[in-house]
């Protein structure tokens, strides 16, 4: 591509106070089409002079917004839901040319999302308070749950639509006004969006869209007039968001990485866990945070698993999404991540592993692309199984009984997820009870917790308390106010009413 044909790429623009513009920023970032390495946009990479102007806006509306009853911000959310369903092909198409994932996938993104906007409708429901009168002689107890006030999202680029949507329809629909900070390189779903929030009847200032890299994030954790900030993405900047805005005050839910495993025994049914392995290793091209990145056969039956992939992964059909609805993975996002994911596979042949099925050698002329990739021996100690790979990547252990298994995965540092393929629910038990990590699959190849349950990460992919979505984002989103009363019970004796 040339340079000429870069510049010209549309620049992406913020959404402060009602309006759109493209701020003056001093440099700008390239969004791609990963299927083909075209650059598709400029996005520029803001500064906290962009974040104060944001803070403004949502300041402003706060008072108003918060003050409007529930069932009416409810009304605005409903309508989102509508626009966003009406809008829901240009959505996936727009996902799928930013982000690189197929068409089926880009349809689980935006799909997953609405289900979060369906869960705030509800928000009138979920964020009542409890009492309890005569709690003692005439005094009667009230709780209250109200809005925090600016709260902020900043988000990674493997899921364009759904993780945004994690947070603002519930920020906003508890009473609160919110200022995203999307991926850059994913900032084009979200910017459309936002247009739809608008377009639903959303007061000015209420949502608000500011775009760039660590400047802005470092704004968005410091500035006074933020109550909370939502964080999704890498382990090392969910830690650094997580210090850095509690040391600011405010209230965080920060989520990070994964290495999560596939669990296999014996008496797995052997073609829908293949199907299974294969959708959570592969599937977004192996960018998702509850991707299994590493398969654990259980005694013999590893080198019937090692075969079953091997032979799946021959007939993966790799290609460029936009113009292959058929494909069935994608690219992984930029040049960048490719030559890291290259990289990780090299370590492997020299710390002693086997590459049973080698992703490299499927060489595309455009776009950026790494075939699904199958390294077999890999020991605990090796990188590729300490390292989060986030790409078609998956790592084979071969643990000789279920207590060696669990003993290796409680070492991991992360606790996304995991899961167990078995016949048996004495193992599926032993497995649930004993195995640290908040999100679990029985079964299930990625056991992601819909919009009704919160995404609930422990370990190094969790920092903070209350996690995204579900009830503990209500919680996360309102703080609670008890109200103790007392009346005196003769005071209408007295008065002979
Ligand atoms: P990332 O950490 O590089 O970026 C996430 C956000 O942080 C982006 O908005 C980015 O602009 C910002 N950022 C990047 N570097 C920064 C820095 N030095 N200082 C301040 N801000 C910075 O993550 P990514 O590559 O976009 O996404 C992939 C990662 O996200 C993977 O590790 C994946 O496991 C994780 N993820 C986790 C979950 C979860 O729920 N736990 C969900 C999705 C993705």
């Amino acid at each position: 591509m040339t340079a000429s044909a870069v510049e010209t790429a549309p620049v992406v623009p913020v959404l402060i106070g009602g309006k759109w513009s493209e701020p003056n920023a001093a440099s700008y970032g390239n969004v791609y089409n990963p299927s083909s390495g075209e650059v598709i946009g400029r996005v520029p990479m803001g500064s906290s002079a962009d974040v104060d102007a944001a803070v403004q806006a949502a300041q402003k509306a706060f008072p108003a917004w918060s003050d409007m009853p529930v069932t009416k911000r409810c009304a605005i959310m409903f309508k989102f839901r509508e626009l966003l369903n009406q809008h829901f092909d240009e959505l996936v198409k727009l996902c799928t040319r930013e982000n690189g994932k197929t068409i089926e996938e880009s349809k689980g993104d935006v799909r997953r999302g609405i289900e979060v906007v369906e869960f705030a409708c509800g928000v009138a429901h979920l964020s009542k308070g409890e009492s309890l009168p005569q709690i003692a002689d005439e005094l009667d107890a009230v709780t209250m749950r109200e809005p925090i006030g600016v709260c902020a999202g900043i988000t990674p680029f493997n899921f364009p639509a759904m993780v945004p949507l994690w947070m603002y329809p519930i920020a906003i629909a508890c009473g609160n006004t919110f200022i995203l900070k999307p991926s850059e390189k994913v900032p084009l779903t979200a910017n459309r969006m936002a247009e739809l929030l608008i377009e639903a009847g959303l007061p000015d200032g209420v949502m608000n869209v500011v775009h760039g890299g660590r400047e802005v994030v470092d704004a968005l954790c410091t500035h006074p007039g933020i109550a909370s900030v939502s964080f999704v993405g890498s382990t090392r900047v969910a830690k650094h968001v997580y210090t850095l805005a509690c040391s600011h005050g405010k209230r965080v839910q920060s989520a990070g990485g994964a290495k999560n495993v596939l669990l296999v025994m014996p008496d797995a049914d052997p073609d829908p866990t293949l199907r299974a392995i294969m959708g959570s290793s592969f599937g977004n091209a192996g960018q998702r945070c509850m991707a299994g990145s590493v398969l654990m056969g259980v005694g013999k039956c590893a080198d019937e698993w090692r075969e079953r992939v091997v032979s799946s992964i021959k007939s993966v059909k790799m290609d460029d999404t936009n113009s292959n609805p058929k494909a069935d993975m994608g690219p992984v996002i930029d040049g960048t991540s490719r030559e890291r994911i290259l990289g990780l596979i090299e370590t492997a042949p020299k710390e002693g592993g086997d590459i049973a099925a080698d992703g490299r050698q499927m060489k595309r002329d455009r776009g950026f692309f790494v075939g699904p990739t199958l390294i077999d021996n890999v020991q605990p100690n090796m990188t590729v199984f300490k390292e989060e790979i986030f790409g078609p990547v998956l790592s084979m252990l071969r643990p000789k009984t279920l207590d060696e298994a669990l003993s290796i995965m409680n070492k991991v540092a992360y606790g996304n997820g995991a899961s167990i393929f078995t016949a048996s629910g004495s193992s599926a038990r032993k497995f649930v009870r004993e195995i640290q990590c908040g999100m679990l699959g029985v079964n299930v190849g990625v056991p992601a917790p819909m919009a009704l349950f919160s995404f609930s990460g422990w370990n190094q992919s969790f920092f903070g308390d209350l996690h995204v979505q579900g009830v503990e984002g209500v919680m996360f989103y309102t703080r609670q106010k008890c109200v103790l009363s007392r009346w005196d019970s003769n005071y209408v004796r007295q008065h002979g009413w």
